[in-house]
């Protein structure tokens, strides 16, 4: 008889996105012919640049010849993307990566759900709420949490309020936590932090012997010029955190796929008798293990979104997306909504009208205005009460979403 890992039977029933796809399938037998604009997935919309599907072509051109053909790759990823990364991505910013602490990878999905893997059933997990839910449900599934309660909330995690209160950024555990998930610019509240609050962080980690998991899959968004775009910007970082990274919403890689990891050599996790073992080695034993790299075609592509007229081209398309997030986060303030987010980050997050539930919102906006968001409570019970519109439509969709809401 084969038993089943019954720590999948604790997962809630619907994830977010089947949900609102089957709303809006009900929504679509009885109105037909409406046109419907997503603001809901974060998925991009611009097309690739032509510098990186022109490296993408050369790269396909070179695997049907007998020069240039390449099978599997090294497990960590070429180093021809590696380098580009370490001397773009972190020493212009005055941080020392070495290429074999970058391990290139399909994507942070993957990334941020593997990683839990390399360490014990025992750690308690800490997570922002409202939550980017690949973490939590990762862990649900290793076994690392209890059965969820009336609000959705896993036994044993330590959740840890964002609210409007602490400008979205969670206030250190007051008790002992083992493995700590931050992700700036955030996804959903677009919230971002200074380097001296991720300082605290790293301190209280240094203090905890704790591991910090930073999701930084929206760095590219930053705007202002004083946030930290790598948690190893801080001092001693390196010895706590692992940092994942993603071409996704930077590059247009959500269907392309690539991202990667930084997991620092200092870096150390415990056995049960105290002895420290280096995470590096064990995540390269992981990787190579299971996954045999992203395709070399995805990587001659992430390597072309370093080159002059690949950077000038994908800022082209962040800085549409941000004219997007700029114009959503106007309109609706002056509709008198209270908004958050959309300077750093290509989300907004918004406090729905009237107190109502972030699923009633959705049925308004979807029924009243056909334009579909994401309820924040579908992020986290911290997320009940807000709405998260992302800024990658096109502009002109986002203009009409705003012209349809603002009719409400
Ligand atoms: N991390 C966060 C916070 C995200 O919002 C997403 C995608 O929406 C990802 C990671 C996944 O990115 P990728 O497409 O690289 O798997």
């Amino acid at each position: 008889m084969a038993i089943l890992n019954e720590n999948f039977l604790k997962l809630k029933a619907g994830y977010l996105f089947p949900e609102i796809s089957r709303r809006i399938k009900v929504f679509k037998q009885n109105h037909a012919d409406a046109d419907v604009i997503s603001m809901g997935i974060g998925d991009v919309t611009q097309p690739l640049p032509t510098a990186i599907t022109e490296a993408m072509k050369k790269a396909v051109a070179e695997l049907g010849t007998s020069n240039g053909f390449h099978g599997y790759g090294p497990e960590r990823g070429y180093d021809f993307l590696a380098n580009l990364i370490v001397q773009h991505d972190y020493k212009s910013r005055g941080v020392d990566i070495e290429t074999t602490e970058v391990f290139i990878s399909d994507g942070a999905k993957c990334d941020t759900a593997n990683i839990q893997e390399i360490f014990g059933l025992e750690n308690t997990v800490a997570v922002a709420d409202p939550v980017y839910p690949v973490y939590v449900d990762t862990n649900v599934m290793a076994g690392r949490t209890g059965p969820s309660d009336e609000n959705g909330r896993y036994g044993k995690i330590v959740y840890m309020p964002c609210t409007a209160e602490n400008d979205f950024s969670p206030e250190l555990p007051t008790q002992q936590v083992d493995l700590i998930y931050l992700c700036f610019p955030n996804n959903p509240t677009g919230a971002v932090v200074s380097k001296e609050t991720l300082a605290r962080w790293v301190e209280y980690a240094r203090e905890h012997k704790a591991v910090i998991l930073f999701d930084a899959a929206y760095e590219a968004f930053i705007t202002e010029d004083d946030i930290p775009h790598s948690i190893y910007e801080v001092q001693g970082a390196k010895e706590v955190a692992i940092e994942f990274r993603s071409y996704s919403k930077s590059a247009g890689f959500t269907g392309v796929r690539c991202g990667y990891c930084v997991v620092p050599r200092q870096l150390k996790a415990y056995t049960k008798d105290g002895q420290a073992i280096d995470l590096n080695s064990i995540w390269n034993r992981r990787q190579g293990t299971k996954f045999n790299g992203a395709s070399y075609i995805s990587q001659a592509g992430a390597a072309a979104t370093y080159s002059d007229a690949g950077k000038k081209q994908i800022q082209e398309n962040i800085d549409i997306y941000m004219k997007n997030a700029g114009l959503i986060r106007k309109t609706l303030s002056e509709l008198g909504y209270e908004v958050h987010g959309g300077v750093n980050a290509p989300y907004i997050w918004l406090k729905t009208p009237n107190e109502m539930t972030s699923w009633d919102f959705f049925d308004v906006l979807l029924n009243k205005a056909h334009v579909v968001g994401t309820p924040g409570a579908g992020f986290g019970a911290a997320g009940e009460g807000y709405f998260r519109l992302t800024a990658f439509p096109q502009p002109n969709n986002v203009e009409e979403a705003l012209r349809r809401i603002a009719k409400l």
